[in-house]
């Protein structure tokens, strides 16, 4: 039997056992959270148990790495929506030790591509086209570096709100213990105290 097969003949049973009834919950975050982490399948119910988060308490963003690749892009239009459309007041971007994303290369997704397939002269025509694959699929050297890039491309966003904390934390995939990187509180803080009183 297929994955997708076992899994429709699980969920058949959830839901006519009513098992969904400990989840309701709303869109809208209870803890008015908004977090961004990696896809990092060891994360999947060890982050949110780490943290002690239930269904409705945030709203969970992911991917490869945790990364904010371009400013207008799906990551960074997801936490704009969270905050305006769903009452998010905080933002918190979490890395992980261990991630599959550092040291990544692009020639190594290619070269498994080419083998998978893929046609040098399509890799040719996006490259002639303008697009920056190497770039595109480079992973980064050190977490905590990623995190805080990630956290200064948010707050640096033209349309994040001000008043809006960032945090950056990073976990460790095994223990799930948290490491604050960078205490949005405090720059918060610091931002005030550089207001001019009038
Ligand atoms: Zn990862």
């Amino acid at each position: 039997m297929s994955t997708i097969s076992k899994i429709l003949d699980y969920n058949k049973d959830f839901v006519n056992q009513n098992q969904y009834e400990e989840f309701k919950t709303t869109k809208f975050p209870d803890k008015k959270l908004v977090i961004l982490t990696c896809m990092d399948t060891r994360l999947l119910e060890l982050l949110p148990k780490a943290m002690g988060l239930g269904n409705g308490d945030v709203k969970m963003i992911k991917n490869a790495g945790a990364v904010i690749s371009h400013p207008f892009g799906s990551i960074m239009r997801s936490i704009l929506v969270a905050i305006y459309e769903l009452k998010a007041e905080e933002v918190c971007v979490i890395g992980h030790h261990g991630c599959g994303m550092v040291g990544l290369e692009a020639s190594s997704i290619l070269k498994k591509a080419k083998q998978n397939g893929i046609d040098e002269e399509r890799i040719d025509i996006l490259t002639n086209a303008g697009i920056d694959l190497s770039k595109w699929l480079t992973g980064f050297q050190c977490v905590e570096e990623s995190v805080a890039n990630s956290v200064r491309l948010i707050k640096s966003h033209p349309l994040f709100p001000k008043n809006i904390t960032v945090h950056g934390m990073v976990i460790d995939p095994e223990t799930g213990k948290l490491d604050l990187v960078i205490d949005g509180y405090k720059d918060i803080k610091s931002n005030s105290t550089n207001i001019p009183s009038l």
